[in-house]
């Protein structure tokens, strides 16, 4: 069969000749004007009504994906496309390149972008200082704050790369703590939990009416986070027993007794801590003698104290111990 347009070569593709089907087939059409809106501030494209995080690039390419007609059947499709700026936003020029049978067809297009600006409702809250949570920070020691606030927003960021709308509304330094003020109360949530595990710490949740949304209350709630008054490193009285507390997860405290070397694990929801002994408040003395656990120490002022060990010491030795109601309790080296 010949070319129904030409008459002349053989028809292969839709009753025409190959020559007369690309001349007058079209794959692809693209409307001259298109519109992408833009979050001014964070730089979020609208796509489909949703607000997404993306690349110039890439929202060009969404653009032109969403944008395309297709007029006929085809194999397969790629496309590139190069932009420029223009004085109302960006030029556009696609290369679509078809598979059709044993085809390949590129068809050009231009189209203009024009750029609309909306702020999205992430910046909208940001903006209007909004927030769900506050994160109290409660019980930190002197010179801690620094290491606890850093940890806190080490979580925050971390929580944030997968959830956008968490953000810091405001911080406040009160004399009591620090208060954080965050943008989701769920992961507001998950942040003070983190912290408790990492320092044993308690967390108090006293949730406030803030208002009604939809006919349903707006709770805002308040996350309290209270630092237990011991750390790793102190001294702590148990049940009358004197140890060094080694180390702390959740509830469970590691200790090594100062009186006879044992290790024993507490959980403080069933026991109670009696008394801390701070580490910065240890003193520090030299061993002058030390024999089968009794031990000779001079302290800062030169005198010379007596006690019992179950810790071996050399003579010379720097140490540090604890005066406890007339006592002495002496450090193991490693402390
Ligand atoms: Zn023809
Ligand atoms: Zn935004």
């Amino acid at each position: 069969m010949l070319c129904v347009e030409c008459g002349i070569r053989e028809a292969k593709y839709d009753n025409l000749c190959e020559v007369c089907f690309r001349k007058k087939v079209k794959f692809t059409a693209m409307p001259q004007h298109m519109e992408v809106t833009i979050c001014p501030h964070c730089g979020s494209v609208k796509f489909r009504g949703e607000w997404k995080k993306l690349s110039l690039e890439e929202a060009l390419r969404g653009l032109i994906e969403r944008n395309v007609d297709f007029l006929h059947d085809y194999d397969s499709y790629t496309f590139e496309f190069k932009y420029r700026e223009d004085s109302e936003g960006y030029i556009l020029d696609v290369t679509f390149h078809i598979k059709y049978r044993d085809l390949w067809i590129d068809e050009e297009h231009v189209s203009h972008v024009s750029i609309h600006y909306e702020s999205c409702p992430r910046c909208n809250r940001y903006f209007g200082n909004y927030f769900e949570a506050i994160l109290q920070l409660r019980g930190m020691r002197e010179g801690e704050s620094y290491e606890v606030l850093e940890y806190a927003h080490r979580r925050i960021e971390h929580y944030a790369v997968k959830n956008e709308n968490l953000f810091v509304t405001k911080e406040e330094g009160k004399k009591e703590g620090w208060d954080i003020y965050l943008s989701d109360k769920r992961e507001a949530k998950k942040i003070a939990k983190d912290i408790c595990e990492k320092y044993g710490a308690a967390l108090k949740e006293s949730p406030q009416i803030a208002g009604r949304r939809d006919g349903r209350d707006m709770y805002r709630v308040t996350y309290s986070v209270r630092l237990p008054s011991y750390r790793a490193g102190d001294v702590l009285c148990i049940e009358g027993v004197y140890y060094l507390l080694e180390r702390v997860n959740r509830s469970v405290l590691n200790l090594l007794s100062l009186k006879d070397a044992r290790r024993k694990t507490v959980d403080t929801k069933k026991h109670m801590v009696e008394e801390v002994y701070p580490q910065h408040e240890f003193e520090e003395g030299l061993i002058v003698f030390s024999r089968d656990g009794n031990l000779q120490i001079m302290d800062s002022q030169y005198r010379v104290v007596e006690t019992r060990s179950p810790f071996i010491f050399e003579d010379g030795q720097k140490i540090k111990f604890v005066r406890i109601k007339g006592e002495v309790y002496v450090l193991p080296c490693s402390s």
